[in-house]
């Protein structure tokens, strides 16, 4: 991966090279941790801002509560380090990873009086799901590894040990010659994919899955307003492997997967298998707001200059 100069960590910013944990960390041995990723993008004319800051930290201390730890920052220390850190390592873009993790101290599982700690980390990340899947869609399959049951492990929260069964499925349809993995709830409706949500189209409506088994994404609220705002219908309703079988689109939604169609789904293709007129139209919209491009949506943007 592409490295840069800093790392905020607990309040200070290290070489990156010099952040560094014990290997008795809690959390690498449990998964005691929750995190963030977040885009910053350069603004058209001039200037850079980051994508609705305020919502992915907000998020971020949301999954740290219901994990049941405490950062111990503010709402507005979290994000004056983040915009900190880009400063820092001069970047005009930028993927963003805040991770607030349960340190060295006990070993048993109970957290206890453990440290938590946390580091923001910033790098340059290209299309998650490679430069093509922007423009032509991907390949997807059904996982055989179902989402968490809701009383399982608890979706909404960003958490690290969380993300087993997101790699589970990841291995499972990269193996088999696929980009990414659709995965059903423990009901066999329609969930996310592995760090993404999911939105189908059919007749001009579109649908994507209730905030309950899924992660609720800021990318997929940006997209529920954006649609809304263009006029489009949308529905936040479950949906079966079979109605997304004959969708006339489909398409993923994330901060590091942006807006990325689904040209195929278990060997059937989607539609015209390309990316659709309305997925088109979406991600032509989304890229012009974080590019600050349409100041509509000024307030999802947190400007800052270099
Ligand atoms: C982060 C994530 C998403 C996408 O959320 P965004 O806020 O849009 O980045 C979707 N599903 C899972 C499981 C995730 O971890």
């Amino acid at each position: 991966m592409q490295t840069t100069e800093f790392i905020w960590f607990d309040g200070k910013l290290v070489p990156w090279n010099e952040a560094q944990v014990h290997v008795l960390t809690h959390a690498l041995h449990y998964g005691s941790a929750v995190f963030e990723g977040i885009r910053a993008y350069a603004r058209t004319g001039g200037g850079s801002a980051v994508f609705r800051l305020k919502d992915h930290v907000q998020r971020l201390l949301n999954s740290a509560k219901i994990i049941g730890i405490t950062i111990p920052y503010t709402l507005d220390v979290l994000s004056e380090a983040i915009l900190q850190t880009l400063k820092a390592n001069k970047m005009p873009d930028a993927y963003i990873r805040p991770l607030s993790f349960v340190g060295y101290g006990e070993m048993g599982v109970y957290p206890g009086a453990n440290p938590v700690q946390t580091i923001i980390a910033a790098w340059p990340w290209g299309a998650y799901l490679g430069p093509e899947a922007l423009e032509r869609g991907i390949r997807v399959k059904t996982s055989s590894f179902a989402r968490s049951h809701v009383n399982t492990s608890m979706s909404k929260a960003k958490a690290a040990g969380n993300y087993i069964n997101s790699i589970l499925a990841k291995i499972e349809a990269r193996d088999d010659g696929y980009d990414e993995a659709v995965m059903l709830d423990t009901n066999g409706f329609v969930s996310e994919a592995t760090g993404e949500n999911i939105f189908i189209v059919r007749d001009g409506i579109l649908k994507t899955t209730p905030w309950t088994s899924i992660l609720g994404g800021i990318t997929r609220d940006s997209v529920l307003k954006l649609a809304c705002d263009l006029g489009y219908t949308v529905l936040e309703q479950q949906f079966t492997r079979d109605e997304f079988y004959i969708a006339d689109e489909a398409f993923f939604t994330g901060t590091a997967a942006e807006i990325t169609p689904i040209r195929e789904l278990d060997h059937r293709q989607i539609g015209a298998g390309q990316a659709g007129p309305i997925t088109k139209h979406l991600q032509k919209e989304f890229f012009k707001i974080v590019q600050g491009e349409n100041s509509h949506y000024a307030d999802w943007l947190t400007p800052y200059t270099l």
